[in-house]
């Protein structure tokens, strides 16, 4: 078994794009699965969610200015 980046077994590279709800449906259901059994992945979608709701708030205050 080789590391390919393209074949990814874990769904780190996608999460970003989980929480922006920007995947298709299958991507979604294989990210959603692959959380519910994978601790590593759900700790780093936590991580990944509080992020982009820090950047969204800096992003509102950036737009009151
Ligand atoms: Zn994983």
């Amino acid at each position: 078994m080789s590391a390919d980046p393209g074949d990814d077994p874990h769904v780190r590279l996608l999460l970003g794009a989980y929480v922006l709800d920007a995947l298709d449906d299958g991507e979604t259901c294989r990210v959603a699965r692959h959380l519910r059994g994978c601790d590593d992945c759900a700790r780093v979608y936590v991580e990944v969610a509080e992020a982009s709701a820090l950047l969204a708030l800096l992003r509102s205050d950036d737009l009151r200015e």
